[in-house]
């Protein structure tokens, strides 16, 4: 299938974030009943976009260096356990991937599974990226406070090391749906926060309020914590300084870095049920 005609697959999942309406595929775009029109890139995502501007740190560099740094394996044990409890739903067929990056997740879990993937990022740096996989994930431009996805549509929620919208999340999900959300462990990149420690203003970090927030929200079905500490040199390690938000306000020529021989890569990976 082509990287426009996989769309006709999800246009029935779809609206408009306009005004709401039904979404049809019409001439290669996707079209509401008002008229509103998504245009698909031929390289294989829709811009739901009303307006982008770029965000700050996250741009093509940032992006082409996660997708480097995520090829050398440092999270597969991360998105092996996100896959491991996406598979254990069922039914599962329709799946979407909120604040999805340059689609890590999405296409891993793409290849184990017959779902239809929806996945989306505010970025469309990051979409750009993600859309050159070949996997068929329904790769859209979009806003986590607006998402283009009809009301209980959705029998899983993977929200991966990136922020939130429960109203958005609760809304989409279908009655016995999923939230898979990945937080930081304890541990999570200790080895760079204590290299740049001296410029870190919250070196300690706990996400308590994170998984309050969440058990608020949603019934917690399971909570584990996977946790890998792998060496790392070179390119690996001059890709992840330039893909961790953690950097963003850190002057990186002033961290020593020369020290750091492994890496930590910790997620919590909580299982919530819409309650
Ligand atoms: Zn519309």
């Amino acid at each position: 299938m082509n990287k426009v005609d996989k769309f006709y697959e999800v246009k029935n999942l779809l609206q408009c974030p306009i005004c709401g309406k039904k979404i049809r595929f019409h001439a290669g775009g996707l079209v509401c009943k008002k008229e509103h029109r998504f245009d698909i890139s031929a390289k294989g995502y829709v811009n739901f976009l009303q307006s982008s501007k770029p965000l700050k740190g996250y741009d093509r560099d940032f992006f082409e260096s996660r997708h480097r740094f995520f090829r050398g394996c440092y999270y597969d044990h991360i998105s092996d356990a996100v896959i491991s409890a996406a598979l254990g739903h069922s039914p599962l067929e329709v799946v979407m991937d909120a604040g999805c990056g340059e689609g890590f997740y999405a296409a891993r879990l793409c290849g184990q599974t017959d779902a239809q993937i929806l996945a989306f990022d505010i970025a469309t740096e990051a979409i750009k990226v993600a859309a050159r996989n070949p996997a068929p994930v329904k790769w859209l431009a979009s806003d986590i406070t607006n998402i283009p996805v009809k009301d209980g549509m959705v029998d899983c929620i993977l929200d991966v090391f990136t922020p939130a919208n429960y109203g958005e999340f609760i809304r989409v999900l279908n009655e016995d749906g999923i939230v898979i959300k990945v937080v930081p462990g304890e541990h999570h990149l200790q080895e760079l926060r204590e290299a740049a420690k001296n410029q870190i203003r919250n070196r300690e970090y706990s996400n308590d309020d994170v998984l309050e927030y969440f058990a608020d929200h949603f019934e917690v079905v399971s909570s584990e914590l996977a946790s890998k500490t792998m060496l790392i040199e070179g390119d690996a390690l001059a890709d992840l300084i330039r893909m961790t938000p953690l950097l963003f306000d850190v002057d990186k020529t002033a961290v020593d870095t020369s020290r750091i021989r492994e890496i930590t890569v910790e997620g919590q990976v909580l299982v919530g049920r819409k309650k």
